[in-house]
């Protein structure tokens, strides 16, 4: 397997604009001459479809839902960063960068980082041209808030709603290309293959979830911008049909799949409250802006938290982290909560959970000033829980929220198959071992807006040439066809007596005890053996209801459950090979004294990437090596 990233040679700071000079273009004329086909519509997908279109390129755009409004990104709270520095608070380029690469525990690519940073200015003017209402000051600048992992506010937000106000406005670009004809839109279409001709990604396959209907789409390039799996886990914060079917049908297909063990517990989450729950809810990180989080220090306490006085509390990441306090990165604060139960300290039904306390920031700023802020979470907050944060504190627990993991890109953002590139979520790119609070809107729209547009460009005019012409009558799309139709027809034959969604929960169980917050050798040993076994009670007694010929949710549910089966064995595999504990990778055999991760970064400055070998064979693991001249490696303290 190829893993040149293609890094440009030189000083970091100079490496995208000597890249973006040293990339072919294509010319203004022949740009309609080359067809785009566009999986996903989230901020990741819709944004770079807008500007492809907006550059003269046709494109062809997928999504499942019935519109590209529907897409996960719409659930984003908190905000989006960028190194604008309107705060004056110390803020720059240099300092996102540098955040970005400790964050993520020194396990992403810096040039990478570096660009993501550079562009992310661009990206807020970008949005507020389009008419993304950021929240301003009172006289008229765009508002800052901070998030965790960062001491300056950096934070660019739409009150709670900022993923849906930005991809209100990137809805509003699409629909724009769209009217213009230059990207036909195709809403409930799944994507279940890819075509690969010669050595390079010239199609995909479909099936419409309206009829049921198979079909083939050829194409010069293919992008997916299919999001996270963090529903491996069942109960997770991402929306119930996020799924990691496109990428691992991708990676069937030749994709180098990279760091699948890098998924990301967010600390604030409200806690699972029964076994037929199918869905967590996300309490944005800014709410650690105001609120502070704390157990009772006494194991068996059982008075309300309002009659818990001062000295009997324990203000747990403030005692443990005094320069970051509530604002500690995602994978500390989660696991220092999951240690607080463990200790028997937590709080509410079955003790798996802590409180965000806003008590004091009321007393502060006024219960006015933080509905304001928060308003929308304390309204959604009290809806699920019947409880008032204005008057109690929120109950919050850790939760599957994002993976950094995904299929491996160069720094052209073209996976390891030419021809096919991969951005936001579903790549691997920028994050490392963990993701720091509102960079992953900021990374997709930097992919779907800054960076693709021009990288694309430079396949077409290197690879468009002598490249032949394929249509979807190739006999190798046939042969894709027939995959996938028998896979629909293996599914629906197989007429046992379970649904998919109890495999999944069995599933989504077994990865959050073994492959969750924490994760040891044993652990995932066991995982690595019960998993196969499951895939095959799944393919000897999965019942499947209805006909693959009209509208069948139960169907689409059972081919996602039937990919997290297989993908979930790369997982553990990853997360018991890497023998290091990094951001949200935490291995329990590797950690110091206070429990803090420890890095191995003799063995492991790397991305591991998976190659499938073939069906029943194990996966091969490759490597890039990772190398950190600007920042120097450093065990993260967040004291
Ligand atoms: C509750 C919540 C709050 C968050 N808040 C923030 C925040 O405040 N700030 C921040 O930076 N990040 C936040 N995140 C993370 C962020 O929202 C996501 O990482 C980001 O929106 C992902 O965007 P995307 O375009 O890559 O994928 P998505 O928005 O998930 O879009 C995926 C697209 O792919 C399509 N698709 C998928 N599979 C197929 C297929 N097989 N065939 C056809 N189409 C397919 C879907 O239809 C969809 O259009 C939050 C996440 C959650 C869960």
């Amino acid at each position: 397997m190829n893993l040149d990233s293609k890094i440009p040679t030189g000083p970091v700071q100079d490496a995208w604009e000597k890249h973006k000079f040293d990339m072919k273009l294509v010319n203004p004329a022949n740009k309609r001459k080359f067809k785009v086909l566009m999986v996903g519509t989230g901020l990741a997908g819709g944004s770079a479809a807008a500007s492809l279109a907006e550059l003269g390129y046709e494109v062809d755009a997928f999504c499942f839902q019935d519109s590209p409004r529907r897409a996960h990104s719409i659930a984003a709270q908190g905000g989006i960063n960028a190194a604008k520095n309107y705060q004056n608070d110390g803020d720059s380029v240099w300092r996102l960068f540098y955040d970005t690469v400790k964050g993520g525990d020194f396990r992403s690519r810096e040039a990478n980082v570096y660009r993501l940073a550079q562009v992310s200015a661009n990206i807020i003017d970008q949005c507020v041209a389009q008419g993304v209402p950021f929240a301003r000051e009172y006289g008229g600048q765009l508002a800052n808030r901070s998030f965790g992992g960062a001491q300056v506010s950096r934070t660019f937000y739409a009150r709670g709603q900022t993923g849906q106000q930005l991809l209100l406005g990137c809805y509003a670009g699409l629909s724009r290309q769209i009217d213009a004809g230059n990207v036909t839109m195709h809403t409930r279409k799944e994507m279940l293959d890819v075509v690969v001709v010669d050595g390079l990604a010239r199609g995909i396959l479909t099936r419409d979830l309206v009829t049921g209907k198979i079909e083939r789409w050829a194409g010069d390039a293919v992008v997916l911008a299919t999001g996270g799996y963090a529903n491996v886990f069942y109960l997770s914060t991402n929306a119930i049909g996020c799924n990691v079917t496109a990428a691992f049908r991708a990676y069937k297909r030749g994709a180098g799949f990279a760091n699948p063990c890098y998924t990301q517990i967010h600390p604030t989450c409200i806690p699972v409250h029964g076994d037929q729950q199918s869905k967590l809810t996300l309490m944005s990180e800014s709410l650690r802006n105001d609120g502070r989080v704390w157990v009772p220090k006494a194991t068996d306490e059982t008075r309300a938290p309002g009659d818990i006085p001062e000295d009997e509390r324990d203000y747990y990441l403030e005692r443990k982290y005094p320069s970051f306090g509530n604002l500690s990165p995602r994978d500390i604060a989660s696991r220092s909560a999951k240690e607080a139960c463990d200790e028997g300290r937590g709080v509410g039904p079955g003790k798996r959970g802590v409180y965000l306390d806003f008590r004091d920031a009321i007393a502060r700023v006024g219960e006015d000033t933080i509905r304001q802020r928060y308003g929308n979470l304390f309204d959604m907050y009290e809806r699920i829980t019947d409880e008032s944060p204005y008057k109690v504190p929120m109950r919050i627990y850790p939760a599957p929220h994002y993976t950094m993991g995904g299929l491996w890109v160069d720094y052209n953002l073209q996976s390891t198959i030419p021809g096919l590139h991969v951005i936001g979520e579903a790549n691997f790119s920028d994050h490392g071992a963990n993701r720091l609070g509102a960079s992953a809107l900021m990374q997709g729209l930097a992919d779907g807006y800054f960076v693709l547009p021009y990288t694309i460009g430079h396949y077409f005019a290197t690879h468009g040439p002598d490249k032949k012409p394929v249509d979807a009558d190739h006999p190798d799309f046939a042969r894709v066809e027939d995959d996938v139709r028998g896979r629909i027809k293996k599914l629906l034959g197989v007429n046992g007596s379970r649904s998919p969604a109890s495999f999944h929960r069995e599933l989504g169980r077994l990865m959050w005890d073994k492959c969750g917050m924490a994760r040891n050798a044993e652990g995932l040993k066991e995982a690595l053996q019960r998993i196969p076994e499951l895939r095959e009670e799944f393919w000897n007694d999965v019942r499947v209801l209805g006909s693959g010929e009209s509208l069948n949710m139960m169907l689409e549910e059972a081919g996602r459950v039937a990919d997290f089966l297989e993908f979930a064995e790369m997982m553990c595999l990853d997360a018991l090979t890497r023998e290091e504990s990094c951001g949200g990778h935490f291995r329990e055999e590797h950690q110091t004294e206070d429990g803090e991760a420890l890095r191995n970064d003799d063995a492991f400055t790397h991305a591991a990437v998976w190659e499938h070998t073939g069906e029943g064979s194990a996966p091969k693991r490759h490597t890039e090596a990772l190398d950190f001249p600007n920042v120097k490696l450093a065990t993260r303290s967040y004291k």
